[in-house]
């Protein structure tokens, strides 16, 4: 606090030579920081952990340890950071640290029966076509997406593993992303292993034909091409955290404390992309990979409370982690609660693609720290590989457990897109959807006993009590939805709106989807056609629903019209 007291105590002529002087002096710091590099990665220490909130929203923390912070940014960032002024020590970039021949670049060898031994790090041509290859070489079980094209027009790809790998079956979707921060390249790496050797084992190895027979498997090395080859195709040496436009993609999500821009830049072409991929799946579980420290860091970032499913997340990272222990040498992965942390907890950000996607998304991402050096020599990588590899199964084979079944109506035996909420435990978007193609919902959750309420617009809302869960195993919950406006209203826009509880005793609770956020005029007619009551609601979009109150009309079954800008919309409420 020393610093401040003594800014306040001082004379106002001082004050203002010491600003222009101070001012002045940042700008001559920050001309010689970045007159060759675009980010700079800096250390310093901080006086209380409530200072965190405030420089989190400033430059892009990169770990805390007790009260040493360390830190990146780009020139504006370190000018606003400059001007706090910290005492701070620049530190060599860590992603420049090793000779080009320990990178052993493009060293690839194979071993007899065509496996690729992954202790090199590839160029990118080389990653692009390695890429191209597992898809081309696997047709039946893999296939190449491109999630989109960076700055720099390099190729943001992922492979689909699965044996429907043309189709959206009645599997839970998974994804793995790794190295969105450019610079650190471990998970990269891994990642490439893990596609050679799930595409190698189908067919021989057990555990691998069940995970790719049961499971849609989404996996993305390489979340941000122009950081990693920031030094050219040929070489990772130089590669930086920041994308091309020095703008960390980690910290550019929407964020479900700070609005749609926290960092308060435009989505890069990279975060559009992969929002646009997130948008066109579901994924059940997901994880992002990172290095620089050794941790499996869970939701939440930006906020203090809980996610709901705070207990099942803890035994989801310490499954992790407590494997890969029996596997490595003692030390390794035993960061903050030997190995596992609240993102909050550790330090808070706004803008992660975890909260992000978790909130988002209806779904469940953690941030893998997986090796305190960021870009390890070539000659650790399948050691890291190898600690790692019995995780990397153990954590997709979790979206397929908890409660899982299929929502259907009742008469038809159609899917149903249904909202699945576990009553009196969800909160901040964790409760789950049936997919309205095949019915389909995958819940994880931690051991127990669990009331779910199953709503669906047009039918009667459902409460499964008491089902049963046990860690590392499937509860099958099958439902099957009464329509209640059957034979008697039809639904005429496109895009239905959810109406929820229904029936109730009066209070309902209506979610428009985000493209449809608007004035909703509405009329009630009574079953004789009469009008009983009309108004206009606003729906925001997005997850939070509105609230209507016809508790003042008496009992009995009511058609509700709403008028937006998809159409008209209708259905059957029912007040007990
Ligand atoms: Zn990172």
């Amino acid at each position: 606090m020393n610093r401040f007291r003594f800014t306040f105590f001082s004379l106002i002529f001082f004050f203002t030579f010491s600003s222009a002087f101070s001012q002045e002096n940042n700008q001559k710091i920050l001309d010689d920081l970045f007159k060759t590099h675009g980010e700079v990665y800096f250390t310093f220490s901080i006086f209380d952990r409530s200072e965190i909130g405030t420089l989190t929203k400033i430059i892009s923390l990169d770990n805390v340890k007790g009260s040493e912070v360390f830190a990146y940014a780009n020139r504006t960032e370190f000018g606003r950071f400059l001007e706090l002024g910290y005492q701070y020590t620049i530190l060599p970039s860590p992603g420049s640290l090793l000779q080009e021949s320990e990178l052993n670049m493009g060293g690839q060898k194979r071993k007899p029966g065509s496996t690729v031994v992954w202790n090199f790090y590839p160029t990118y041509d080389q990653y692009v076509s390695y890429m191209v290859g597992f898809a081309a070489s696997h047709p039946d079980i893999c296939r190449l997406d491109t999630i989109g094209t960076s700055n720099q027009g390099r190729l943001i790809l992922a492979v689909k593993i699965s044996d429907s790998v043309n189709v959206n079956r009645a599997k839970p979707e998974f994804f793995y992303t790794s190295s969105i921060h450019g610079d650190e390249t471990t998970g990269y790496i891994c990642m490439m292993h893990l596609i050679d050797s799930i595409l190698s084992g189908y067919g021989s190895v057990q555990r691998i034909t069940n995970l790719v027979n049961n499971y849609q498997i989404y996996i993305n090395p390489l979340a941000n091409p122009d950081g990693t080859y920031h030094g050219g195709n040929s070489t990772v040496n130089g590669a930086q955290r920041y994308n091309a436009n020095y703008i960390d993609l980690n910290r550019n999500f929407p964020d479900p404390k700070g609005g749609p821009h926290p960092d308060g830049y435009a989505w890069q072409v990279e975060t559009k992309a992969f929002m646009h991929y997130d948008s066109i799946h579901h994924f059940v579980m997901s994880a992002n990979f990172h290095g620089g420290a050794e941790v499996i860091n869970y939701p939440w970032d930006t906020w203090s409370r809980f996610h709901p499913d705070d207990n099942w997340m803890q035994f989801v990272s310490r499954e992790y982690v407590d494997t890969v222990h029996l596997y490595a040498p003692a030390g390794y992965l035993t960061d903050l609660d030997n190995g596992i942390t609240n993102g909050y907890a550790w330090y808070s950000i706004e803008g992660g693609r975890q909260d992000y996607t978790t909130y988002f998304h209806y779904g469940r991402e953690m941030t893998m720290e997986i090796s305190a050096v960021k870009l390890i020599p070539a000659n650790q990588l399948l050691s890291f590989w190898n600690y790692n590899r019995r995780s990397f199964l153990n954590y997709i084979e979790e979206s397929n457990y908890g409660i899982n079944g299929q929502v259907t109506d009742t008469l038809t035996g159609a899917p149903l897109r249904a909202r699945v909420f576990i009553t009196g435990h969800d909160a901040d978007n964790s409760y789950e959807f049936s997919n309205a193609n095949h019915g389909w919902y995958f819940r994880p959750i931690a051991q127990g006993n669990w009331d779910l309420t199953f709503t669906c617009i047009g039918y009667v809302t459902k409460t499964v009590h008491a089902v049963n869960v046990t860690n590392r195993h499937t509860t099958s919950l099958n439902v099957r939805m009464v329509p209640v406006n059957y034979g008697i209203v039809e639904v005429k826009s496109k895009s239905s709106l959810l109406l929820y509880p229904n029936p109730s005793k009066g209070n309902f609770n209506i979610q428009i989807p985000e493209s449809s956020a608007g004035n909703y005029p509405f009329v009630i007619y009574d079953l004789t056609g009469n009008q009983v009551h009309s108004g206009t609601i606003y729906g925001v979009g997005g997850q939070t629903p509105v609230s209507l109150d016809f508790t003042f009309l008496p009992k009995g079954i009511y058609l509700i019209k709403l008028t937006g800008n998809r159409g008209v919309c209708q259905g059957k409420i029912i007040i007990q």
